[in-house]
């Protein structure tokens, strides 16, 4: 079963930025005149609590209305983004940041689809979240596997969040990866993490349709042509790349990294003794770049 339709474009976008609306630097039009002059299609802006209409600053870009939520539950802090929410239809008190956080990180997670928009959540790695947490959390399109500002110089290392990934994919909870900037100083975090959105058109409902059916990937650069997987295999096409690394919960398989400078067919063949719940694969680049294929189960015969 092949992920990517032939002939339906990609689209480029940045779905976690914050402005001088909350706590960045640069103002939504500055935001967006920087991503649509490296070649962005999309953005979606996420400011702490706060929403507006970008929709006067879509030219050449699609500036998409986006809030970031946050919850604290013991142990642990919970961000949400919400991703392309109508800015005219908020849900009642979702931007009344005392009313949310006195509620369920399920409520808020409802808030955003209720607003006509769809929830991921947001550096797992940086906020110490659990198995056991995102377990209890239901209608996620997606989870940040990778948050720029969530490393150095900014923040301690905490960018990646494939640990989490794999824990939850070994429970069967296969949640789709996407990788984000963060933006918030605009000193180099910016423009390090992005996803591929395959959809007919870059409007607001064409991708958010595409994104609620999983049509995407994360990358920092390389291009994922294809994911292919059957019973047997798991088939990655991609652009130029030097290594690929596939995860699973089988604790040792000696075929999971492969090395191929220039390679653009990465292949990983199912063992059923292994018994694996999940695969996924990260693709690395001759510069050190990563993408992110999402987590799938095998196929039955
Ligand atoms: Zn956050
Ligand atoms: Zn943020």
């Amino acid at each position: 079963m092949i992920q990517f339709a032939a002939n339906v474009p990609f689209w480029k976008g940045s779905l976690h930025l914050h402005t001088t609306c909350s706590d960045g630097v640069l103002t939504p039009e500055e935001v967006a005149e920087l991503y649509r002059r490296v070649g962005y299609d999309f953005i979606n802006i996420t400011d702490h609590w706060k929403t507006s209409d970008y929709s006067s600053l879509s030219d050449g870009i699609l500036v998409l209305s986006g809030v970031e939520l946050d919850n604290k539950p013991p142990y642990e802090h919970v961000h949400l983004i919400g991703v392309g929410i109508d800015p005219y239809n908020v849900a009642p008190d979702m931007l009344d940041r005392k009313f949310m956080r006195s509620q369920s990180v399920q409520d808020n997670i409802d808030a955003l689809l209720k607003s006509g928009g769809l929830a991921a959540l947001a550096h797992p790695a940086w906020s110490l979240n659990t198995a056991e947490t995102v377990s209890g959390m239901n209608g996620l399109f997606a989870l940040e596997i990778f948050n720029s500002v969530s490393g150095l110089p900014w923040n301690a290392m905490r960018q990646d969040s494939s640990y989490l990934v794999d824990v939850l994919g070994a429970r069967g909870r296969r949640l789709p990866l996407i990788a984000v900037d963060d933006a918030h100083f605009y000193k180099g975090e910016e423009c390090k993490g992005f996803v591929m959105v395959q959809s007919e058109s870059c409007t607001r409902e064409s991708l958010l349709d595409a994104m609620r059916g999983g049509k995407f990937y994360a990358s920092q650069g390389p291009i994922i042509a294809q994911v292919d997987i059957d019973p047997e295999c798991l088939i990655v096409m991609t652009s130029p790349a030097s290594r690929a690394v596939f995860y699973t919960d089988a604790a040792y398989n000696s075929e999971r990294v492969v090395q191929q400078d220039g390679g653009t067919r990465w292949v990983y063949a199912r063992k059923p003794a292994l018994d694996e719940q999940f695969v996924r694969c990260e693709i690395h680049d001759a510069q050190g770049r990563r993408a992110w294929t999402n987590p799938a189960a095998w196929l039955e015969e």
